[in-house]
């Protein structure tokens, strides 16, 4: 299957949503979902002689595996095994462009493989699945997003790196959490007012941290704006001596209780260096994998998400991250399926405020 940027390959692409103005993120992220159905999270069989296969076809075809702290464990720990990465989207960024592989297998949602291609636009990249996207991508159409930068020209445009390569090439700076509060704060002390996309509560957050001139973009991560603050204060009264670790895609009620607000990279730091021997997690159950590796004696209970009367208790896991499998992996080499191709405008386009971002914290 051939990936081009602005074209979904759901089965309802968003040019089928008229008029897409019609249509508010929320309601987007909420079509995607049914288009796509209720995705089926299936327990992996034959874990051990899948991952010695897809050992050997990483040697064999000179490829590395870019895993996300919010893939599926196994696959996560298959990266490590194999010499590849685990990371948040910004060392798996770098880890791409500077490895010698020229294959890199990228294990997360669309964004991700799309920014691995621009910033390594020799090498080829594949996916385990193209079906893999993120709600704050999906809530962020390019042609809508490109209508509000016009009609702000004089606001600095800061794009979160969740986005589309298309939205990235109408942006000034792209960032990931972990640098949005210096980059924000380093452009406030230039005088720059700032136009967001699309996490309104990360934008938030930075927002009220920076003191920053910022306009936000409706957008939210269905998994993050689930957490309770209620739910919170529940599970930190039933272990008083936890520390609360929150991402700053939470809701600001979330966050506000929080010992330590940080992105997945340092969510895990924070984890290792507190002196805590119990933590609450208010960020995809993904992240326990090296959470635990890093803390193997620490405990820690995933914070919240359900409200009075649901079945689950938490529901804090990405779909779209889930749909990484050892199968899918299997099927990207058989086949040589998933490949990424961004259009060459969109790539040089959203190569300058990649570089941007990778050269403010190198
Ligand atoms: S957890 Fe949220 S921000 Fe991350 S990929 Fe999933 S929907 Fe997007």
């Amino acid at each position: 299957m051939r990936y081009n940027v602005g074209f979904s390959p759901l089965k309802t692409s968003m040019n089928d949503l008229a008029p897409i103005q019609a249509y508010s993120p929320r309601e987007l992220v909420k079509v995607h979902l049914e288009d796509l159905g209720a995705p089926v999270v299936r327990e992996e069989r034959d874990v051990e002689r899948k991952k010695n296969e897809i050992k050997q076809l990483l040697a064999r075809n000179n490829a590395v595996l870019v895993a996300h702290y919010y893939a599926p464990a196994v696959i996560q720990a298959l990266a490590e095994e194999t010499g590849g990465c685990v990371a948040d989207s910004l060392e798996m960024a770098r880890f791409g462009r500077d490895h010698e592989a020229k294959t890199l297998v990228v294990a997360g949602v669309k964004f991700m493989g799309e920014t691995a291609k621009i910033l390594s636009p020799e090498k080829q990249v594949f996916m385990p699945t193209l079906e893999a996207n993120c709600s704050l991508d999906i809530g962020c159409p390019s042609d809508e997003f490109s209508a509000f930068c016009d009609a702000h020209p004089d606001r600095t445009v800061v794009v979160y790196a969740n986005t589309s390569a298309a939205v990235k090439a109408r942006a000034d700076w792209v960032v990931t959490s972990s640098i949005a509060l210096d980059v924000v704060d380093y452009l406030d002390s230039r005088g720059e007012k700032i136009l967001w996309a699309p996490d309104k509560h990360l934008g938030s957050y930075v927002k009220r941290r920076t003191g920053a001139d910022m306009l936000l973009w409706d957008g939210s991560c269905i998994v993050h704006e689930e957490f309770k603050a209620k739910g919170l204060l529940d599970l930190k009264a039933a272990h008083p001596e936890a520390s609360i670790l929150v991402h700053p895609e939470s809701p600001e009620s979330v966050v506000e209780l929080a010992d330590v607000v940080g992105s997945t990279s340092q969510l895990i730091q924070a984890a290792k260096a507190m002196k805590s021997k119990k933590f609450i997690v208010a960020t995809d159950q993904g992240i326990f994998f090296k959470m635990q590796q890093a803390c193997p004696d620490k405990m820690f209970y995933i914070a919240p998400t359900a409200g009075e009367g649901a079945t689950c208790r938490s529901c804090a896991n990405c779909p779209w991250m889930a749909m990484n499998t050892l199968d899918q992996m299997l099927e990207v080499f058989d086949h040589k399926y998933n490949e990424i191709h961004v259009e060459p405008i969109i790539a040089n386009g959203a190569l300058v405020p990649l570089k941007r971002m990778l050269d403010f914290k190198s």
